[in-house]
């Protein structure tokens, strides 16, 4: 379970990106935080895996503050996903998915194996194994993404709009992908999305931030759809 307590972040510009935030995201459930650009959902997100620091606050992992471990060691907890996936271009598709695994120390074998694996597991067909990220759809792409997250078998991921860059088809697929892949694996995921139609369809609980960082509703999909 992750615990955000009281979390608030203002940016030396004097910018209140988030402002006392307090929410729990329940072991092998999704999470969404969902809002206008600029509500700080990147912020909050990226707080969790300490890319940046809270002003106040603080975040339990179970029951641990995250600040009282190393973070390399945290990090290596949580998977990350990005709008446009981030492959590294100049690395083959399981090259880019066996990198965590690689750099835990596993041998180019057992990672391949891994890779391979994971592919099937996110629907890409074995033929692209060897292809550059350029060569693949970015329906594809994100799908690289969400594998590379998931190499080194993480019990939590954090996605950051996956989804938002590949058309609307494209995303119901990895949507379903995803839910798929959750109900299989029950990672704890927190999911960041500017669009509510994705929230409902992919939350247990779904945080509404609004610009200013304020939490306006922390509900499952049903209640928010009845106010
Ligand atoms: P979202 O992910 O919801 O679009 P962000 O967390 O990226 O929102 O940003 C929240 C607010 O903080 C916005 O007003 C944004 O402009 C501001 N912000 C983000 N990063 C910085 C930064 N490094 N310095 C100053 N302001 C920032
Ligand atoms: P989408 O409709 O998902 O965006 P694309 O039209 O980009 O799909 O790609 C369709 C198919 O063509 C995919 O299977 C992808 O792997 C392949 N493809 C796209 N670009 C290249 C490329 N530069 N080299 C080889 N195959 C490619």
């Amino acid at each position: 379970m992750i615990q955000i307590e009281s979390i608030t972040k203002r940016y030396a510009d004097g910018t209140t990106a988030v402002d006392d935030l307090s929410l729990e995201v329940p072991d092998g459930s999704i999470t969404v935080l969902v809002g206008p650009s600029g509500c700080g959902k990147t912020t909050t997100l990226r707080m969790i895996n300490r890319m940046i620091e809270p002003t106040s606050g603080r975040i339990l992992l179970d029951g641990t503050d995250i600040h009282s471990q190393p973070v390399n060691q945290l990090r290596r907890s949580m998977g990350y996903v990005i709008q446009n996936a981030g492959l590294f271009q100049h690395r083959t598709i399981v090259d880019n998915i066996g990198t965590v695994p690689r750099m835990l120390g596993w041998d180019r074998a057992r990672a391949r194996k891994r890779s391979l694996e994971l592919m099937e597991r996110v629907g890409l067909d074995l033929s692209l194994a060897k292809r550059y990220p350029y060569q693949l759809s970015g329906g594809q792409q994100q799908r690289v993404g969400v594998a590379r997250a998931l190499a080194a078998d993480p019990p939590v991921l954090l996605m950051d709009e996956p989804f938002s860059a590949v058309d609307p088809i494209v995303r119901k697929g990895l949507q379903a992908e995803l839910l798929r892949i959750q109900a299989e694996l029950g990672k704890t995921i927190v999911f960041v999305t500017h669009d509510i139609d994705e929230a409902i369809r992919l939350g247990n609980m779904i945080a509404v931030l609004r610009t200013g960082g304020k939490l306006a509703q922390f509900a499952p999909p049903d209640v928010l759809l009845s106010d």
